[in-house]
């Protein structure tokens, strides 16, 4: 079924660069002269979309190999990419071991359990040492059990995932490359990959033979103390101006009249709300750029629209033809973060479908 075009006037957008996306991915890679690096695409790609970005990633950056969380996903990549491999992160069940070796996916075996399902399969799988997060992977005391008993399976990758990677000083990396270099020796044959984006920037001693970012592909910052060097934004959203209107003092905006004109106001609707996700009711002093200038959003989010305050002069020549942009180059993640109960990865993976999406090659 293909879908009736809408003029672009009645949807907010969403453009993603994707020459941004792989000069980050370069950049990445570029951190290693030992590792090869894969590209984390779960969760729709952090909500910018996989469909488009992974192939970008393939033909234009040279990555071969792709993370996922699930089984959908996975399925929806290989479809886009007959030839790359890909893992899937939360393993596997019985009932889905058909469908993996169907579309030649490889499932990272977290616990004893996973293994038992995968025993005997020649087809490759990665194998997840849990090294002190306790979320996924094989515990200690599964890990030395498994050791032992060498199940009959072909492993093509161990790994293992940090827990604060992005706090340079922090203890816990160490300790968790120490357990990691002691489980990676036994599997000698595998390759071995141990860092997220942050991990990256621990050094050489992380690096092994596989990078795994995510969200510094797509611009995002792990929460390194200083954004790193040739990190690039690869996205922008627009909301559009669906009314002006101007205020008297005392008048309040929006439901439960959280904000109200202290003074002469005008105010700009625009066509984003709490379901495309970016603003939360809760934020204080989220802010936009209009006109050349940040503005603040007043009153409540509502579901499909937010005001913005454009009383100052210096937005008096705004019209109802002019873009907001709501994060991009000039509100980048950290601003939006900063003044947002959710972190970057939440703001990223939370942008709602309701965008009209532009992918944009060159610059
Ligand atoms: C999400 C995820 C990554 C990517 O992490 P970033 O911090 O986004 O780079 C890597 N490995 C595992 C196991 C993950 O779940």
């Amino acid at each position: 079924m293909s879908i009736p075009i809408v003029p672009e006037s009645a949807l907010a957008t969403m453009t993603v660069h994707l020459d941004a996306i792989i000069d980050n991915y370069q950049t990445l890679k570029s951190k290693s002269s030992t590792a090869d690096c894969a590209a984390v695409v779960k969760a729709n790609a952090y909500g910018l979309g996989m469909t488009d970005i992974a192939p970008a990633l393939y033909h234009d950056g040279g990555c071969e190999v792709f993370f996922v969380a699930n089984l959908r996903e996975a399925v929806n990549l290989r479809t886009a990419l007959p030839k790359v491999t890909i893992y899937v992160f939360n393993g596997t069940t019985e009932d889905q071991v058909e469908t993996i070796l169907e579309h030649n996916i490889r499932p990272v075996l977290n616990d004893l359990n996973q293994i038992d399902i995968w025993r005997g399969q020649p087809a490759p799988c990665a194998i997840h040492f849990d090294t002190g997060i306790n979320r996924l992977g094989l515990s200690e005391d599964e890990a030395e059990l498994f050791l032992n008993d060498r199940p009959d399976l072909n492993v093509s990758l161990v790994m293992s995932h940090f827990i604060q990677s992005e706090i340079a000083g922090h203890p816990s990396n160490e300790m968790q490359l120490d357990r990691f270099i002691r489980y990676r020796y036994q599997l000698p044959d595998a390759k071995a990959s141990l860092c997220n984006s942050g991990g990256i920037y621990l050094g050489e001693d992380y690096h092994f033979d596989l990078l795994r970012p995510g969200i510094m592909l797509y611009g995002g910052n792990p929460g390194l103390p200083k954004r790193p060097d040739g990190l690039k934004h690869v996205f922008e959203l627009y909301g559009k101006i669906l009314q002006i209107r101007h205020l008297r003092p005392g008048m309040a905006v929006g439901y439960n009249s959280l904000w109200t004109a202290a003074e002469e106001a005008r105010i700009a609707l625009v066509n984003v709300g709490y379901a495309d996700g970016t603003f939360k009711t809760s934020d204080k002093c989220a802010k936009v750029f209009v006109g050349g200038h940040v503005a603040n959003v007043i009153g409540k989010v509502s579901m499909d629209m937010i005001a913005i305050d454009i009383t100052d002069d210096k937005f008096s020549h705004i019209t109802v033809k002019d873009d907001v942009e709501l994060l991009g180059a000039n509100i980048t993640l950290e601003m939006a973060a900063e003044v947002s109960t959710l972190g970057q990865y939440e703001l990223l993976t939370g942008i709602g479908q309701r965008y009209n999406k532009k992918y944009i090659r060159g610059a």
